[in-house]
Order: structure tokens, then sequence, then C-alpha cells
């Protein structure tokens, strides 16, 4: 066999997506069948390559290993808090400065640490003309109980709305006796619990602040008016509060997979708020009105990235049931990788899909 064709045969073998080189058609196939790729992952602005994640982008783009080539443009006009390639070194500087936040002033943080209760909860307007889902993030701050004080157990919680008013900040009184308030980080001192209010109460206030009116059974991801829960690790925090609240309507920062590491574990919140908006939280007393403003953050940045609309999105959608199905092997190797890849669907709800109408 001359080397021409050879290469050429390489190349018919190379995932559109990935890049990945397989031997035979049959395992690149495979590999599709596998991957999941589309247009939801994040993509390198220059060389087109899809990426599982921001942090496997941010490799390709900057390091360890990166693509030189790539890595050259990125050094150059590439945005390091979005990855985003920009037109010039002078577009990057306007963008950046945009893309960028600012950290929460000090000063806010120490009048809310003050702040005992604050409850608007029955004032919020219930959404029920809006096209979208209402959003709303969610925080909490745990003290300890147990013998030996690990047990979380929620002694504050927060919630705000999308501009980052808070809807809702209270000191809870735990069900367990408290055995370590956890000061240093939480700023929580036995008399602000002493008379807060008691677990239930709040359990149900934000229970029914989510549903919004509909029984749970009946929410559905568009069209009611429950509302988006956003936050980071909400099933810890939900435990701690006792609340059920159904999937379809989570946003989790430490479940998203292209806000999580290469090695498929959460990233923290503060990582995450370093690395993609560019301030510091949590670096003394940590305030649960901090988490939510940048779970917030992180989540309409994520929505409001613009990908390819597709009708069925979703390798879950009955549509997209049998588009690599074994069944059809012969017909998919004599597909170009393009044409795999046009078929070829997400298998997570990427949250740019909550920006659509319905
Ligand atoms: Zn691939
Ligand atoms: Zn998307
Ligand atoms: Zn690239
Ligand atoms: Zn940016």
């Amino acid at each position: 066999m001359d080397n021409r064709n050879e290469s050429s045969e390489n190349l018919r073998n190379k995932c559109a997506a990935c890049f990945r080189q397989f031997n035979k058609m049959e395992h690149l196939v495979e590999h599709m069948r596998i991957s999941y790729h589309s247009v939801h992952e994040p993509i390198c602005g220059i060389c087109k390559k899809h990426c599982r994640s921001f942090e496997s982008l941010r490799e390709h783009l900057i390091g360890p290993l990166p693509k030189q080539e790539c890595k050259n443009i990125f050094s150059i006009r590439g945005c390091k808090f979005c990855l985003a390639i920009l037109n010039s070194p002078d577009a990057r500087r306007s963008h950046q400065e945009r893309c960028q936040f600012l950290s929460i002033n000090s000063g806010i943080l120490a009048r809310l640490a003050n702040l005992g209760i604050r409850d608007n909860l029955g004032t919020i307007d219930n959404g029920g003309s809006a096209r979208r889902a209402q959003v709303v993030a969610l925080a909490c701050k745990m003290v300890g109980g147990g013998s030996d004080g690990s047990l979380d157990l929620c002694g504050r919680v927060c919630l705000i709305d999308e501009s980052e008013n808070i809807i809702f900040h209270t000191y809870v009184k735990p069900t367990l006796p408290v055995t370590n308030y956890r000061y240093e980080t939480t700023g929580i001192r036995p008399e602000y619990l002493r008379d807060a209010m008691p677990l239930k109460q709040v359990q149900r206030k934000i229970q029914d602040f989510l549903c919004n009116g509909e029984p749970m059974w009946k929410i559905r991801p568009k069209g009611g008016k429950a509302r988006i829960l956003v936050g980071h690790g909400l099933d810890h925090d939900l435990d701690s509060l006792q609340i059920e609240y159904p999937a379809i309507m989570i946003r989790d920062t430490a479940k998203y997979p292209p806000l999580m590491k290469t090695s498929k574990l959460s990233n923290s919140l503060k990582y995450l708020t370093q690395a993609y908006l560019g301030y510091e939280i949590q670096t003394g007393i940590q305030e649960a009105y901090e988490d939510c403003v940048a779970t917030m953050k992180l989540y309409n940045r994520m929505r409001s990235q613009v990908h390819k609309i597709e009708d069925y999105p979703l390798a879950s959608d009955p549509q997209n049931r049998n588009n690599f199905a074994s069944w059809r092997q012969s017909e998919l190797e004599r597909m170009s990788p393009e044409q795999m890849l046009e078929i070829s669907r997400s298998d997570y709800y990427c949250w740019c899909l909550d920006s659509r109408d319905y």
C-alpha cells in the first residue's frame, strides 16, 4: 500500500469532534456511540476541537500539554475567563473587562453578616405570565452536629433572584443540638440560632416558593410555574433542609459536565469563581449570599452560550434513540466523520437550552 492511501484512509477514521484517530472505521463508530459529542460541548475557537469540559479546553489552550498553534493564538487574543477567541488584542482587552467580575464589596458582606432575617418569599411575583421559568439560587452554611461536630446541620440559608436580590435570608434553628458552630468559616454564634426560624418552617417556606403553586408530581421542565433552582452541591443543601425537588428543575454547578474536572470530579465553587468569573470568594467568614451570587453568575454565563439550535438536542430524546443503534453499524461505517457528528447528540442537558422559548 502506498503512503498516500494510508494517510487518507486514516483521515477518514478521524473523529470530527475530538480529532482522535482510529485504525478502523468500526472503531470510530464505536467511539461515536459512547462519546455523545454535540454542539453543546466547549469548542476551541481556533481548531474547533470539541472538549468534554472547559477544564480540558483550558488544558488544550493554556496547558499543561497545550496544542502549540492554538496556544500561540490564544495567548494573543483569547479571553482567560470564558476561553473565547477575540478578533484582536484590543477586542480582547475590552471583552475581558466585561467578562471578569469584581468581587463583592466586603462592606456589603459585613452588613449582611449582621442582617438577621430577610423574607420576601411572599412578595415575589409568581411569574405566571412569564414565558421563561424564574430562576433562583440557593446556598446554605453548615454548623456541626453529632458527638464530633462533623455532622452538617444547616445554620443559615440564602435565596436570591436572577438580579442577585435577596429573596430570603435567615439563620436556621437545627432540630439537633449544635456541637460546633465552625465560627471561623460560618461567623455563626450560638445566640444567632437560639431564636432563629425552626428548620421545619424554613423547609416549608422554601419548598412552597420553589414549587410556586404547582404540585410536585406535576412539575415539568418547561411551561410551568415552578422555579429553576441554581446552586453548588445542591443535594447536600437540600438534604440539610429536608427539601425534595425534581432533578429536571435543578442546575448544579458542581454537577454540570462542562464545569467539572477532566477526571469527572466536581470543582469547588471557590475555584470556579476564580477561574471563570475572575474574582475571589470564601476568603474568611463565608457568606451564603456570596455563594448564591457566584452560582447565579456561573449559571447565567453557561445559559448565554450560543449553540446551534436543534429540534431534538438530547441523545435521550426518542427521535435520537436509533441514531447509533447497533443495527445501523454498516450504514454508520459508510458515513463520513462529519455526518456522524451531525447525528450525534449530548448526553447532558446544556443550560443554553433554558434560554429558548417554548
Ligand atoms: Zn471524538
Ligand atoms: Zn448548549
Ligand atoms: Zn484548538
Ligand atoms: Zn470572556
